[in-house]
C-alpha cells in the first residue's frame, strides 16, 4: 500500500480522509516542526499544491493536501477560494456565516444556490501529481440550523439530501455526500 504524509493537522479531517483513503494509502501524520503554508494562491488547485508540496519537500514523501471553497451564485461566486476568511482575518466560522445571511438577506430560496467544491491533490517527490475535484450543490438557508459540523454547515442544505443542513447530520450522512467526501472517493479511485 501507498503511504502518504497528510498535510493537514486538523484531527477532525485526518480521520475522515484515512477513512476515504483506507485499503489505498497509508496516510503519515503531518511533522509537527514543518511551519504551516501561507494559502495565497487564488485558486483552490493552487492552494492545495502549496500545501502538498510544502510537507513533500519536507519529508521527501509523497504528500496529500486538500482546499475547499464555498461560491455563492447571488455573491457573484463569492466567497469562492476566501471562504476562510470571508468576515476578515482572524474571524471565527460564526462570523462568516453572519456575514454571508446578512449578504443575502432579502434573497428569496430560488435564488440561493451555492455550492462547495473540495479539490485534493497528492505531490510526489518526482515532481508528479494526481488532482481531483469533489462538488456538493446546495442552497444557503434563511437562519443557521443544527449543531454539528465546522464552518458553514449550519447555513448549507445539500440538494442531495433531505432538506436538513450538513449540521443537522450526522459525520456519516454528510461524508457520504459532501464535497471533500467526493474528492477523496475519487482520489482513491485514482490512486488504485
Ligand atoms: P479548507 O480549505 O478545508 O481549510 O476550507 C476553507 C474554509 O471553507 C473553511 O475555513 C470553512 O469555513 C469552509 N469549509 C470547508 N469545508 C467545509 C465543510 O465541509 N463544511 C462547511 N464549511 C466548510
Amino acid at each position: 500500500m501507498i503511504e502518504l504524509v497528510c498535510a493537514s493537522a486538523n484531527p477532525d479531517k485526518v480521520v475522515e480522509i484515512a477513512a476515504l483513503l483506507d485499503g489505498v494509502a497509508l496516510l503519515l501524520p503531518r511533522p509537527s516542526e514543518v511551519p504551516d503554508v501561507v494559502e495565497d494562491a487564488d485558486t483552490l488547485v493552487g492552494n492545495a499544491r502549496l500545501k502538498a508540496a510544502a510537507i513533500c519537500a519536507a519529508t521527501g514523501r509523497a504528500a496529500v493536501a486538500d482546499d475547499t471553497g464555498l461560491e455563492v451564485d447571488a455573491l457573484g461566486g463569492a466567497p469562492g477560494v476566501f471562504a476562510a476568511r470571508y468576515a476578515g482575518e482572524g474571524v471565527t466560522y460564526a462570523d462568516n456565516r453572519a456575514k454571508l445571511l446578512a449578504e443575502l438577506a432579502g434573497v428569496a430560496e430560488p435564488d440561493r444556490t451555492a455550492r462547495f467544491t473540495t479539490v485534493a491533490m497528492v505531490v510526489r517527490p518526482d515532481g508528479s501529481e494526481t488532482v481531483v475535484e469533489g462538488v456538493c450543490e446546495g442552497l444557503i438557508a434563511p437562519v443557521e440550523r443544527g449543531a454539528r459540523g465546522f464552518g458553514y454547515d449550519a447555513v448549507f442544505i445539500p440538494v442531495d439530501g433531505d432538506g436538513r443542513t450538513f449540521a443537522e447530520m450526522s459525520d456519516a450522512e454528510k461524508n457520504a455526500i459532501s464535497h471533500r467526501g467526493r474528492a477523496f472517493v475519487a482520489l482513491a479511485a485514482a490512486l488504485r
